[in-house]
């Protein structure tokens, strides 16, 4: 049996006549850049968020860069946030001129410490950058009492966590900003490049909107120096269809995880996922951990089975990042995360069977004893 990573093809089916209507809509109405598709996906976003605004952008990393400007961030200032991230979080901090500032995540959550982030703040931090890895939001009571108390922003680097809650609050809607991906392969994802920020603060949102349409809150009066960050119309009107469908296909990734843990739960040598007492788990990502990793990853892919690594080496052992100066052994909790995962297939779409498959495949890897 053949089995994809991810099958954005298996969810097209479901909803294509949907899709080439909204699709249709866009072109009849020529609102290719911005415009009302977007505005009416923006609304649709931010109530799903439980939020006052959403700003639809360019992408994920947008998102974050835009938050952090309007925020004010910028050169001498130090943002804290964690290594085992895409790359993308620390790009937007050293992009508005800021410096990255890592601490460690927890064993079992793989999201920040929140013990670990008082050591690291100097008087040049301006704000906590705390990313719900995989689906999982991180613990933010503590992140955001440390937060109030020193003073600092939080932005919430949501791009892997759409829908996903903490004590039944949305991911993004607790800190001054939370910031989404909608990269095709995300759990809600676009037909193309898009992302969104949300917040309840309506200058940082006046703010954003402003910036990313380069600056002009009227058309060729520029009040600031922006950018062009706008999300596409056909984007906009995709990701209205798509997020009608959000909650139902997130319940399904969670089954699956379900299912998954049941099936893997004899072996004592894979490490499964861990959902804390907090957290509504969204499975944008099923991570296992195994010592033989690369060998199981193999053994798998000869059984037909994609399987991938999120992410195979810590942002502070990157050679992008090795001016930094942070050696190996710096963050061991990250580094051994970084050898030992495995992402299985995850997707709305996988079935029982696969799963099982997928299960019985791990079970005969070679090397188990
Ligand atoms: C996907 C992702 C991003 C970046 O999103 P893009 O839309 O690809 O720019 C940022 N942070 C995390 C944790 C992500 O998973």
């Amino acid at each position: 049996m053949n089995i994809p990573f991810l099958d954005l093809k298996a969810q097209y089916l479901t909803i294509k006549d949907e899709i080439h209507a909204a699709l249709t809509a866009v072109m009849e109405s020529t609102a290719f850049a911005g415009g009302p598709f977007v505005a009416q996906f923006e609304q649709e976003f931010a109530k799903f968020c439980n939020c006052k605004h959403a700003i639809g952008v360019g992408n994920g990393t947008d998102a974050l860069w835009l938050s952090l400007i309007a925020l004010g961030v910028g050169p001498g200032d130090e943002v804290i946030t964690v290594p085992n991230t895409f790359i993308a979080t620390a790009e937007a901090i050293t992009y508005c001129g800021a410096k990255p500032v890592f601490v460690d995540v927890d064993e079992k959550t793989y999201t920040m410490n929140p013990s670990l982030i008082e050591a690291a703040i100097t008087p040049s931090t301006k704000a906590i950058i705390p990313v719900h890895l995989f689906g999982q939001t991180a613990d933010m009571d503590p992140i955001l009492a440390i937060a109030k108390e020193h003073n600092l922003y939080v932005i919430e680097d949501a791009c892997q966590a759409h829908g996903a809650e903490y004590k039944g609050r949305k991911a993004g809607s607790m800190g001054n900003t939370g910031c989404f991906s909608f990269y095709p392969g995300k759990n809600l994802g676009a037909y193309g490049e898009a992302g969104a920020v949300v917040t309840n603060n309506a200058t940082l949102a006046e703010t954003m909107r402003v910036f990313r349409d380069h600056g002009q809150a009227k058309k060729y009066y520029h009040g600031m120096i922006g950018w062009n960050a706008r999300m596409d119309g056909i984007q906009g009107a995709v990701l209205s269809v798509k997020l009608k469908y959000i909650s139902a296909w997130n319940e399904a990734r969670r089954n699956h995880a379900q299912e998954y843990n049941e099936l893997l739960s004899p072996l004592s040598d894979i490490i499964k996922p861990h959902a804390a007492v907090y957290a509504k788990h969204v499975y944008h990502i099923y991570a296992i951990r195994a010592q033989e990793r690369d060998r199981l990853m193999a053994h798998l892919s000869e059984q037909g089975i994609s399987s991938g690594i999120h992410y195979p080496g810590p942002i502070h052992l990157q050679k992008a990042y090795s001016f930094l100066g942070l050696n190996k052994g710096r963050f061991p909790v990250a580094e051994r995360c970084a050898l030992e995962f495995l992402s299985l297939p995850m997707f709305p779409e996988l079935t029982s069977e696969q799963i099982a498959y997928i299960v019985d495949a791990i079970k005969q890897f070679p090397l188990r004893t």
